[in-house]
């Protein structure tokens, strides 16, 4: 997994015109059945990925923390609400509460998440290669193929298939 995540960033950038043709003709042109193909393609990819031997969603990337996220968090953390965010969040540039820093400060050394039933709806759904009206998340979508090696697979795999 080591070899593959140092070389993923590079095979994003190789793959980033393609892709970014490929998402712009796909928004244009969405096929029927796409929901159906992105949780077969989803669930094909996944069968075989064990996250724990990866983890690098939550060491380069952060999820963006709801208000349902934060109420839930700092519940099972025994945190007000304000204490949770002054301790552990910041505001980003598109007004969402995301992590102060990366890798995440809830991810342990083992890779397993401290927080995780209790986790933020951006990590369980993480990549969101399985979302209904997929073609609307091109760009979050090119973006994570360089995180995410599944996400990769899934793309090329897309392509293949739609053409
Ligand atoms: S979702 Fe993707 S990046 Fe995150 S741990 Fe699993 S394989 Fe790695
Ligand atoms: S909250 Fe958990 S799943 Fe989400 S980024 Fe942090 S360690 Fe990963």
């Amino acid at each position: 997994m080591d070899e593959i995540l140092k070389q993923l960033p590079t095979r994003a950038k190789e793959k980033y015109a393609e892709n970014r043709k490929f998402f712009n003709r796909l928004k244009k042109k969405v096929p029927k059945d796409l929901d159906y193909l992105m949780q077969e393609l989803h669930d094909a990819e996944f069968q075989d990925i064990d996250c724990l031997q990866c983890a690098n969603c939550c060491k380069t990337t952060g999820p963006l923390f709801t208000n349902a996220d934060i109420d839930r968090i700092s519940k099972h953390l025994r945190l007000k609400q304000q204490q949770f965010i002054d301790t552990y969040l910041r505001i980003d540039e598109d007004n969402d509460y995301v992590l102060q820093e990366v890798p995440c400060t809830f991810l342990g050394n083992d890779n397993f998440c401290s927080i995780y039933d209790v986790r933020p709806k951006a990590c369980r759904e993480f990549p969101h290669t399985d979302r209904k009206k997929f073609h609307q998340i091109g760009d979050l979508t090119i973006k994570n193929v360089s995180i995410c090696p599944p996400a990769f697979n899934i793309v090329e795999q897309m392509k293949k298939r739609i053409g």
